[in-house]
């Protein structure tokens, strides 16, 4: 009789994917890759993504030679940017001390930034055939779904049921098309609203399907308080130059090109950034608010368009840049500025 995992592998080889960018012409590196750009992004976003990151950086050295800034461009839209700053470190790392090898070893790759658990186990099975469990969000609510996991996902409890589940139901053969078949099941057949329970190979031993209970798993995570907030964005144009300024701290978007930034506007505000960057303020326009969520904060963002003259000509300070509007598609920036630069438009 087929266990889970025949079930999972026999369905992958004939139903999974097999041409995705990084399934072609597999390396560890570009598992890696794929595996942190995946993390918080769908497969058809990460697509378009990966093959460009890939082109500028086809191996570990040459990522590892690369400056931050030209890794954040390449990220530019795709967000949580600490990902692609991890990537770059964890290049360097590997460059000084692994040869530049992407690691098949569990304990050096859960060292490098970035890389969890669920991360590592993925890269050792793909590009490794090492026998490693997987437990991302898609793997998550398979197993709760066919095992009736209880408990919400977001619970230490709960993970550890799943994580046990995981280690447990691993094949001893064929690891890489079970983990990729987990992956592909999740993200294809028992998606998070209406599963197609009839197309899956799972549905003779799945509890859920078998009790009439799918809707009811996964059992919805804690909800996390979401903090409201307000952030003001001014656009200092002159012409169709517009003065960016490089986030050189901590707080949102480090790393990145931006506008000036504030919970608070005034006009006094406005005149003290005038100053600090010798501009002659013109006029002054309060363009559409729009929404932008981050995991804890929801912030309703205000942009201002300031037009302003030059009373320098040189910038005076290190982190500012003059850009022409039409040319931002290159540059690291977050998804509300590039928001901002169609509405400049
Ligand atoms: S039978 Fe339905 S609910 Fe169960 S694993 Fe398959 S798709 Fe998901």
């Amino acid at each position: 009789m087929l266990n889970f995992s025949d079930d999972v592998v026999n369905w992958q080889l004939k139903h999974g994917r097999h041409d995705l960018p990084w399934q072609v012409n597999r390396t560890p590196y570009g598992v890696w890759v794929s595996e942190i750009m995946l993390q918080q992004t769908q497969v058809g976003t990460a697509i378009k993504y990966f093959s460009q990151f890939m082109t500028a950086f086809p191996d570990v050295m040459s990522l590892a030679r690369s400056t931050e800034d030209e890794v954040l461009s390449l990220w530019s839209g795709l967000g949580y940017y600490s990902r692609a700053r991890n990537l770059l470190k964890s290049a360097r790392l590997l460059v000084e001390a692994h040869g530049g090898v992407v690691p098949s070893d569990y304990d050096i790759l859960i060292s490098l930034p970035g890389i969890g658990r669920s991360t590592a186990g993925a890269i050792l099975a793909l590009a490794y055939e090492k026998k490693y469990p997987i437990l991302d969000g898609n793997v998550k609510r398979v197993l709760a779904r066919v095992f009736r996991v209880d408990g919400p996902t977001n619970v230490s409890s709960t993970m550890r049921k799943l994580w046990a589940l995981a280690e447990e139901l691993m094949p001893n053969k064929h690891i890489d098309a079970y983990t990729q078949g987990l992956m592909d099941l999740g993200a294809t057949v028992c998606v998070r609203r209406n599963p197609s329970c009839v197309s899956c190979p799972l549905q003779e031993r799945c509890r859920a399907k078998i009790e009439d209970v799918v809707g009811t798993y996964p059992v919805a995570n804690l909800k996390k308080e979401i903090a409201k907030k307000s952030i003001y964005m001014v656009v200092f144009l002159q012409g169709e130059m517009v003065l960016m300024i490089k986030n050189l701290g901590g707080g949102l978007w480090p790393g990145l090109l931006g506008f000036v930034d504030s919970e608070v506007f005034s006009a006094d505000i406005l005149d003290r950034y005038a100053d600090e960057f010798k501009l002659q303020v013109e006029s002054t326009v309060h363009l559409d608010n729009f929404r932008h969520r981050l995991t804890h904060i929801d912030y309703v963002v205000h942009p201002i368009r300031v037009n302003v003259t030059r009373r320098c000509s040189k910038e005076e300070r290190s982190g500012l840049k003059w850009i022409n509007l039409n040319d931002q598609s290159q540059l690291p920036i977050s998804v509300p500025v590039r928001k901002i630069f169609k509405l400049l438009r």
